[in-house]
């Protein structure tokens, strides 16, 4: 167990056990995750694709996206809003996930 709180300044809730590494809470894990996807996404339509930034950005998914199922599935939470985000946070993921792909189609079709 832990009693390190969540590192984002200010933030006085516990981590739960699968964000321990990560040192967030779960409101500020999904508002993480929500900044990356977005700087992901930004990066695919301002340059073009490389292996690097679609292997970074798969394994980005397939990671986070195996997190959100832990908690989803272990240890859900009660709150409507959060639990609204959890399931955004996995839809922002598969939209990722899909545009990564579908740029490396266009590629290879060039
Ligand atoms: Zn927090």
């Amino acid at each position: 167990m832990t009693t390190t709180k969540c590192k984002v300044g200010g933030c006085t809730t516990f981590p739960p056990p699968v964000l321990y590494e990560q040192r967030l809470c779960l409101e500020h894990y999904l508002a993480d995750i929500h900044d990356r996807t977005h700087a992901f996404a930004r990066q695919l339509s301002n340059q073009e694709t490389t292996k690097e930034l679609e292997a970074a950005i798969v394994q980005f998914v397939v990671l986070t996206a195996a997190k959100i199922a832990v908690i989803g599935t272990q240890n859900p939470p009660q709150d409507q809003l959060l639990r609204g985000k959890l399931l955004n946070a996995m839809l922002l993921l598969a939209d990722l996930r899909e545009r990564a792909e579908r740029n490396e189609k266009q590629e290879e079709t060039r």
